[in-house]
């Protein structure tokens, strides 16, 4: 290895170690709300301020590396592959630690190390929840990628639409998971999921470095066809509205169960426990297909090859393998109201398909 390799390694892993740093305090110090959760085994109130912490790290950045040009850009990108084998490494670091002290929790070590020991491991003194610091620095990371990639073609002067639609709906995507940061605590990452190797390095790796997936590629500025850039927008936010409206609407019933959704839906549920109105009539997860749409959308919208591909076709495997495991923990759960809903509502992710 010559010196200028190992000077570069050492920097790439400052980087990733200064970016966690920098949010973690951030996350400690900035002013939060304090809301109540779903579970009862986690903590009585998690302390949310995504959104603040998101738009300072990722404004910071914007101003150092576009304006002030503190660090330069092509070595930034240089070092991309660099970034994620150290953030690889330091999720295995990070598993470990959040996983070996504390007492088995099934009969196999490895599964413990994958699925994790703790369900609600809570964070410097109780100040945090270790959840929610992993999804913030996995979405800030995420963000921060994106920039790059965005002054990557900045430079060039190109037409670069497909780029910038690219940029912009991603970036909204981040920016409305944190506006909705509340509402994740009424998912199965906080509901179900214990944190171990699988929620960790999907954090710090896979939503920073895979998500992204077209940041690798050999992706051409371009010029879209206006009829494209409707046609990317359009399923993007058709799947928005699939996505955030099941999960709104989910979170209205768990916490005013007789609320009417935006003003207008009012909750149908089997005996006060099932929502079977509203989104939740479409299909039992029409959130996931939303999410595969808002997916396909960004692929539709970089138009970059086969790679990009990935990412939705990620999400078909993972909703399909996830719906099938809420299935099973819904029946155990609710029994015979299950066998209800499932009957008012046939489809388990798309309407008419499956
Ligand atoms: P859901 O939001 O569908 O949550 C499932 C839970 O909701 C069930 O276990 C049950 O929990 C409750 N529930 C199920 N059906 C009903 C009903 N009819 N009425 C009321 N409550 C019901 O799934 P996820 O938590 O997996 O996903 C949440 C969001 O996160 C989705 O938009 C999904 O697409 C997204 N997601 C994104 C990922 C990513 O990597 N970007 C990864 C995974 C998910 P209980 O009974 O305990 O309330």
């Amino acid at each position: 290895m010559t010196n200028l390799d190992l000077a570069e390694w050492f920097s790439a892993f400052i980087h990733i170690l200064l970016t966690y740093t920098l949010i973690t305090l951030l996350h400690l110090a900035v002013p939060a709300h304090h809301v109540r959760g779903y579970v009862h085994d986690g903590p009585k109130f998690y302390r949310l301020n995504g959104l603040r912490v998101f738009f300072i790290v990722s404004l910071s950045f914007i101003i150092c590396i576009g304006y002030f040009q503190y660090l330069d850009i092509r070595y930034l990108i240089r070092l991309r592959m660099k970034h994620s084998i150290c953030a690889c490494i330091l999720g295995l670091i990070f598993t470990f630690l959040i996983v070996l002290p504390f007492k088995q929790n099934s009969s196999s070590f490895w599964l413990d190390i994958y699925l994790g020991r703790l369900k609600n491991p809570q964070l410097f003194f109780n100040r945090t929840d270790g959840k929610i610091l992993l999804y913030l620095i996995g979405g800030i990371g995420l963000e921060l990628n994106l920039i790059l990639f965005y002054f990557q073609f900045a430079q060039e002067n190109k037409p670069m639409t497909n780029i910038i639609v690219y940029v912009i709906l991603f970036s909204f995507f981040t920016i409305e998971y944190f506006y909705h940061e509340y509402v994740h605590l009424y998912t199965f990452d906080f509901i179900v999921e214990y944190v171990g190797f699988k929620l960790v390095w999907g954090c710090l790796v896979f939503y920073p470095f895979f998500y992204p997936i077209t940041i690798w590629c050999q992706i051409h500025p371009t010029s879209l066809s206006f009829t494209r850039q409707c046609f990317s927008i359009a399923v993007f936010f058709l799947g928005w509205i699939l996505s955030r409206g099941a999960n709104n609407q989910k979170y209205l019933f768990r916490t005013q169960p007789k609320a009417r959704f935006l003003g207008v839906f009012q909750p149908i549920s089997i005996n006060g426990r099932l929502l079977c109105s509203g989104w939740w009539s479409i299909s039992r997860h029409i959130n996931y297909l939303g999410d595969t749409l808002m997916a396909t959308g960004l692929s539709l919208a970089i138009d970059g090859g086969i790679y990009p591909w990935l990412y939705p076709l990620y999400y078909v495997a993972l909703f399909i393998a996830r719906e099938r495991t809420d299935n099973e923990r819904c029946q155990e759960k609710y029994g015979r109201d299950w066998e209800e809903y499932c009957r008012r509502v046939p489809y388990r992710i798309i309407p008419f398909l499956y």
